[in-house]
């Protein structure tokens, strides 16, 4: 889909525009964003948080589950009420997922927005919006430049692909985001310099299958190559790997992650079940038995390792005896964290059309009974860490003076955060875990 801009809402300014992003769904568009307002910051555009004062709102979608589609339309029709949309005066742009998904439809359904820029043409922003407020000067400083991270000053999160191949039976990111494909080395490690120098300490390393790294450039570099590689050119930054499916944990990878002290021995391998017959049916590969022996492995080489999954409860056809199996292999093999998602049945997806849906409330129920599952068997897992001396990277200070931070076994926005009595933001301290309430830590 190209970009679209609609001509009426062309206002030429003499000052430089000023832009508001609202990023929905998951940190992949937050490094889009990021990405895009580097590129409107170089082109002398100005930023504002404040989606009522802005020229333009863009608003980075997402759209790969029905509910997240719902959120990015509240969200578009949020910034669409504002006083100063309404009066002309201010342009919405609907970036992201939703025009990628949903192509031209979308355009003639959404009248609100100015343009519309998918994620493949993203690189286009800089045009898009000169297309829309005529604006083509340097910046003036009347409003504070975007800062170049929105997230917490100490991590950042650095993509280090796109695009995913393996086209799982319920999964709209194929159809979104395209083909695999690798961002080079030299575009990674500039990526991480940049986090870096902006005082990031820790940098986690994102992809919809970052376990495929490499395998479509030249060369045998692989994700075990790029974690070595950038942990030894970093030696005071944390590095973490995020979405990592079962076929992508090599021997190599959890050997880069024993013996580097800064690569966190934490995997996140999203599993989404464990029946044969239900994986087959998602058009993914392994069994319980294949991945008890995964699992095995993979303590056994990076000993204490932190382990977290996601899974689905409620897919098509899945037989109570499946969800029972499945509900007994989270007892068994206790995940640190788990993720559980109910199947949300997506329109151009293969398992749309599957026999033996499930009704709404039983999909709720099967997904809430596996996490009172997960629940019971994880929490005692991080109550074990009591006693344990821990690197904590120190994240920021509540109001009331509280210092917050993470260690290695946390990874950032999905597993809690540990309490510390000590360090600045940015600092790495040595804390005795003296106690846990649930998913939380509390150092000393
Ligand atoms: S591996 Fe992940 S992104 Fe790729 S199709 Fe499967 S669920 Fe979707």
């Amino acid at each position: 889909m190209e970009p679209i801009i609609s001509a009426d809402t062309a206002a030429v300014r003499a000052l430089a525009p000023a832009v508001c992003f609202v990023t929905m769904g998951c940190a992949k568009n937050e490094v889009d964003s990021q990405a895009m307002g580097r590129d409107l910051a170089a082109a002398g555009f100005r930023f504002t948080d404040d989606p009522s004062a802005a020229d333009v709102i863009v608003v980075n979608t997402c759209s790969f589950i029905q509910s997240a589609t719902e959120e990015s339309l509240d969200a578009i029709f949020e910034a669409a009420s504002l006083p100063r949309v309404e009066a002309g005066d201010a342009a919405i742009v609907v970036a992201g997922c939703m025009p990628a998904r949903f192509g031209d439809d979308l355009a003639a359904e959404l009248t609100e927005a100015a343009a519309f820029v998918p994620c493949s043409r993203e690189d286009d922003i800089v045009a898009v919006l000169v297309g829309i407020t005529g604006f083509r000067a340097d910046a003036d400083d009347s409003l504070p430049a975007r800062p170049d991270r929105a997230e917490s000053p100490v991590f950042a999160y650095v993509k280090i692909s796109d695009g995913c191949d393996r086209f799982c039976s319920y999964c709209t990111i194929p159809h979104i985001r395209g083909r695999y494909h690798s961002f080079p080395f030299e575009t990674v490690r500039a990526d991480v310099e940049r986090e870096v120098a902006a005082g990031a300490r820790e940098i986690v390393l994102i992809a919809q299958d970052t376990g495929r790294w490499g395998a479509d450039l030249p060369g045998s570099r692989d994700l075990a190559w790029l974690v070595d590689a950038l942990a030894d050119a970093f030696p005071a930054t944390w590095f973490r790997v995020m979405y990592l499916q079962p076929e992508g944990v090599t021997d190599r990878l959890l050997r880069v992650m024993a013996e580097r002290e800064n690569v966190c021995p934490y995997l996140d391998i999203p599993l989404q079940h464990v029946s044969a017959p239900v994986l087959r049916a998602m058009n993914r590969a392994g069994d319980a038995e294949k991945f008890h022996g995964l699992i095995e492995r993979i303590r056994a080489a990076v000993p204490g390792i932190t382990l977290r999954t996601t899974l689905i409860a409620g897919f098509p056809g899945e037989t109570e005896e499946e969800f029972e199996a499945l509900c007994d292999f989270v007892a068994e093999e206790p995940f640190d964290y788990v993720g559980v998602f109910p199947y949300s049945r997506e329109e151009g997806t293969a398992a749309y059309d599957l026999d033996g849906q499930l009704d709404e409330d039983e999909k709720m129920e099967r997904a809430q009974a596996l996490r009172d599952v997960a629940d019971t068997c994880c929490t005692p897992r991080v109550a074990a860490r009591i006693g344990r001396t821990m690197a904590v990277l120190v994240e920021g200070v509540e109001e009331d003076g509280q210092r917050f931070g993470r260690a290695q076994c946390q990874a950032p926005e999905v597993d809690g955060v540990t309490y510390v009595d000590c360090g600045e933001p940015g600092d790495i301290v040595e804390v005795t875990i003296a106690d846990t309430l649930l998913y939380e830590m509390e150092g000393e």
